[in-house]
């Protein structure tokens, strides 16, 4: 996530140095120049058979093959490969334990571990709220962390790295070098949302919030999708991308994300602060346009009446020749259904009729 954040694969390619992603997910997020819309599942948004096509039309796949164990399997044959040539392999860490410097990186495919292994060279990238007090603490959060992201006890693969390797080790980096990255991080502690650097990155509220599961991650402009996204983004990256002051919004405050988030940040209240930052600061707002005129026909009788009548007569307009552009795009994508409201008051006075009868 953090290499996402910074950029950090684009910058390198840019710069000449063949870089490529171990993590399966992250690997056909790349080779299809896409973005993550999940933090643990990132293709959650491709079926197997974009896959098999990305394969293919990439040539790691000799023919076309949309068995998801095939598919996986010629994967692990093009990236071992790559491993074994490889000059430096870059990691983040879930977390660090600022009593003895260790290093945690969980996985459930073991690339971090096969990744390193052949290597002279490792580095870590790893954002500042990574850092716990203690060795123990890990235990917790570890078990936390499994459970909440995929329903696992502990991740199939869970590494501690004390350094780089030893003379008695017949693998590994040589060197190693962690970069703390800040990015924005000391801000979020000094702002009144600073609860949510607790957060260890499970998704367990992307998958529970009715909001990201009918947007997807994309949605959110940001590698961090979902309420943690709703509120980190802005805080994070706000500073160049002011129109992220609008991702707060995108919450019904239903409070599932709270119920469910195993560091108990109260994300609803920090999206509720959030807002009333933007408030205060005007900040520019996108998507939806504001209620006020929704508030006034929704509070006067006779426009709502006149609007629900009004409104019969979509189903017979040529919308899809809309002469407005913006209009005429959303549709293009979409069918609208047929406009079916407007009865409720005449089916309430029949209801009352006849049960005075
Ligand atoms: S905010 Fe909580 S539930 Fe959401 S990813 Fe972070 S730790 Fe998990």
């Amino acid at each position: 996530m953090v290499a996402e954040e910074i950029h950090l694969n684009p910058f390198l390619i840019e710069n000449g140095i063949e870089c490529l992603e171990s993590d399966l997910g992250e690997f056909i997020v790349q080779l299809d120049h896409d973005e993550p819309s999940h933090i643990v599942r990132p293709i959650i948004h491709k079926n197997r058979r974009e896959i098999a096509n990305t394969f293919l039309r990439e040539k790691i796949a000799p023919d076309y093959n949309d068995d998801p164990e095939t598919i996986t399997r010629r994967a692990r044959v093009h990236l071992r490969e790559k491993y074994f040539l490889a000059q430096a392999g870059i990691t983040g860490a879930n977390f660090v334990s600022a009593e003895s410097g260790r290093l945690v990186l969980v996985t459930n495919e073991g690339n971090a571990r096969f990744g390193m292994a052949p290597v002279p060279l490792h580095i870590a990238v790893v954002g500042i709220e990574k850092i716990v007090p203690r060795d123990r603490d890990l235990a917790l959060l570890l078990n936390l962390l499994g459970r909440s992201a995929t329903g696992q006890q502990l991740t199939v693969y869970t590494q501690f790295i004390n350094g780089p390797r030893s003379e008695s080790q017949p693998s590994g980096p040589e060197h190693m070098h962690v970069v703390f990255l800040d990015n924005g991080r000391t801000d979020v502690l000094a702002s009144n949302c600073s609860e949510i650097l607790r957060c260890i990155r499970c998704s367990a509220c992307q998958n529970v919030c009715p909001v990201y599961r009918q947007a997807s991650g994309h949605a959110y402009r940001s590698p961090y999708g979902g309420p943690v996204g709703a509120v980190l983004s802005p805080i994070l990256f706000g500073q160049r991308f002011p129109e992220l002051a609008d991702l707060p919004k995108a919450s019904s405050l239903c409070g599932a994300c709270q119920e469910v988030c195993p560091v108990d940040i109260p994300i609803p209240d920090l999206l509720l602060r959030l807002r009333d930052k933007g408030k205060k600061e005007k900040a520019p707002s996108r998507g939806a346009p504001p209620m006020a005129p929704f508030a006034t026909l929704g509070s006067s009788p006779l426009f709502w009446r006149t609007a629900m009548t009004m409104s019969k007569a979509m189903n017979h307009l040529p919308i899809h020749v809309a002469p407005v552009a913006p209009l005429r795009n959303w549709l293009d994508q979409r069918t609208l259904p047929e406009w079916r409201g407007g009865n409720f008051r005449k089916w309430l006075r029949n209801r009352n009729s006849n049960s005075a009868t």
